[in-house]
């Protein structure tokens, strides 16, 4: 198989993958001829191809990251972060193709995507940058010195939300832990990887060391989870995609860890600020990434005497917020990022209303003026929310909020914890304590209490069936250590 040296111009490389995956630092033809389409979110039209990566490809990939591995993992640490940094640079010089991408592959609106899309994979990278200060890489226990080394070559699985940071999330921990990686972008957003390939080869990574196989979840993601060479599975997507990839991988006993999906509870006790947690959530749910966010606050669960006022306060400012083209720097909420999630969160809030829950903003429908092309959706506020109904427990991953009731703290806390995931969470009251003592009974894996700013060294991870695992930080290091004891 003939290999094409790797062109310095973003647009070739572009062309390139559509018939190339990235494979020991250089762009090898696909085993195939076939190639899947990009398209664009807000006109459907397509803007790239890549290329529809098989067993054969991943096993290109697997053999290459194995093969690199050794030298990688002994790599000392400080160059390794190095070489971490050095990609934060490459990355900052390609913010503008960057953007070019991933505006039209996941509708993020153009007032958005620096900070959402571009800073956000920088300041990941830049996360597990300080993060590797305070890994314990060697310790010694009585007569055990016990050295915690890289796992192996992982095996990296991401979604289209939010891909430059997905990519991030992968690559810093792995790159710093002293693993290489295969890398499977989603073939919904995957020319974002494509930068990431050209700035691995400015940022002067060995070859081998991160590799990307474009494709399909059956076609090469499931080769990628059962290949012999690959050591761990770092997966991000679905609770369905999850459970495949889990069942797949215990043929071979391969630790998979898994980041899914969400249903946030923000939860505003009666003495909390009710206008400023109202804005925080609607915020939180419908400004970023269109809602296409794991941990997007998406229920609202307020004191039941204060539910009409909530209703009001979010029928105005939702009312207020611009649904549209991306591209336009007026737009809040853009089109969602495929047909599929169009047509789920449509038929999601058409059920809930069909269900009796009450319009407060939005509702079923595509917004006006966005009825012919694009994946759009209206930004929607439902009330008069079971705990129960299929609204309030079912990921809906768009714009949607669902505005609920409590009767108290400890009933605040059954709605919170009551669908079986637990990504993120919010609390709002005066009392500090009583604010902590409530997040701290909260069956999720990140608590926002009044408002909090995002924390890149904290570790994010899901409890049920959000997920097992952590990332960020030092914490993402961690998950791909294992841990050796020698005796003496
Ligand atoms: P998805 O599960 O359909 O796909 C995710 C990735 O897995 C894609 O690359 C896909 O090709 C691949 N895949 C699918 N089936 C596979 C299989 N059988 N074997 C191997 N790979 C397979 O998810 P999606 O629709 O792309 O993403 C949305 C979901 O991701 C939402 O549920 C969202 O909550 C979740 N998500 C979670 C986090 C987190 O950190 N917890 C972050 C972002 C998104």
């Amino acid at each position: 198989m003939s290999a094409k040296a790797n062109p310095v111009s973003a647009e070739s490389n572009l062309d390139l993958a559509a018939t190339h995956n990235f494979i020991g630092g250089e762009w090898l033809p696909g085993s195939s001829a076939e190639t899947l389409p990009v398209l664009d979110s807000a006109t459907e039209e397509e803007i790239g191809r890549v290329a529809r990566g098989s067993a054969a490809d991943v096993d290109l990939a697997a053999r290459s990251a194995r093969d690199a591995f050794s030298a990688w993992a002994t790599t000392p640490v400080e160059q390794r972060v190095a070489s971490v940094k050095a990609i934060v640079d490459a990355l900052e010089d390609r913010a503008e193709e960057l953007r070019q991408v991933v505006i039209p592959e996941t509708g993020t609106p153009i007032s958005q995507v620096d900070e959402g899309q571009i800073a956000y994979a920088n300041e990941i990278l830049n996360g597990y940058i300080d993060g590797a200060d305070s890994v314990t890489w060697e310790e010694t226990i009585a007569n055990s010195t016990i050295f915690y080394e890289p796992i192996g070559v992982v095996g990296g699985i991401v979604p289209w939300n939010y891909p430059p940071g997905a990519i991030a999330s992968k690559l810093g921990a792995a790159l710093i832990a002293g693993c290489t990686i295969v890398l499977k972008p989603s073939e919904i957003a995957p020319l974002d990887a494509v930068v990431f390939a050209d700035a691995i080869t400015a940022a002067g990574l060995p070859p081998g060391v991160v590799n990307f196989v474009f494709g399909t979840g059956a076609g090469a993601g499931e080769p990628l989870v059962t290949h012999e060479e690959i050591d761990v599975i770092s997966f991000t997507g679905s609770s369905r995609g999850g459970r495949r990839v889990s069942e797949l991988a215990a043929a071979s006993l391969k630790p998979v860890s898994l980041e899914l999906g969400g249903k946030s509870a923000s939860v505003v006790l009666e003495d909390g600020d009710l206008p400023t947690a109202l804005r925080y959530c609607l915020d939180d749910c419908m400004l970023q990434l269109n809602g296409q966010v794991c941990d997007a606050l998406s229920r609202l669960v307020v004191p039941r005497e204060r539910l009409a006022e909530a209703e009001e306060l979010a029928a105005e400012y939702v009312n207020s917020i611009v649904v549209g083209d991306p591209m336009d720097p007026e737009t809040s909420v853009g089109p969602l990022a495929s047909a599929q999630q169009q047509e789920k969160v449509l038929s999601l809030v058409d059920e809930a209303v069909t269900d009796g829950a009450r319009v407060v903003a939005g509702g079923a429908g595509r917004p006006e003026g966005y009825t012919d092309a694009g994946y759009y959706v209206r930004a929607t506020v439902l009330s008069g929310i079971e705990p129960t109904d299929s609204i309030a427990t079912t990921e809906v991953f768009g714009p949607v909020v669902c505005l609920m009731a409590h009767d108290g703290d400890q009933d605040a806390l059954e709605i919170a914890n009551g669908p079986m995931y637990g990504l993120g969470g919010a609390v709002w009251s005066a009392d500090g304590d009583r604010a902590m003592a409530f997040a701290r009974q909260m069956r999720t894996g990140q608590v926002d209490v009044n408002t909090a700013e995002y924390n890149f060294g904290a570790p994010f991870g899901g409890f049920r069936q959000s997920g097992h695992g952590r990332e960020l930080g030092r914490f993402g290091i961690e998950e791909l250590l294992a841990s050796k004891s020698i005796q003496v």
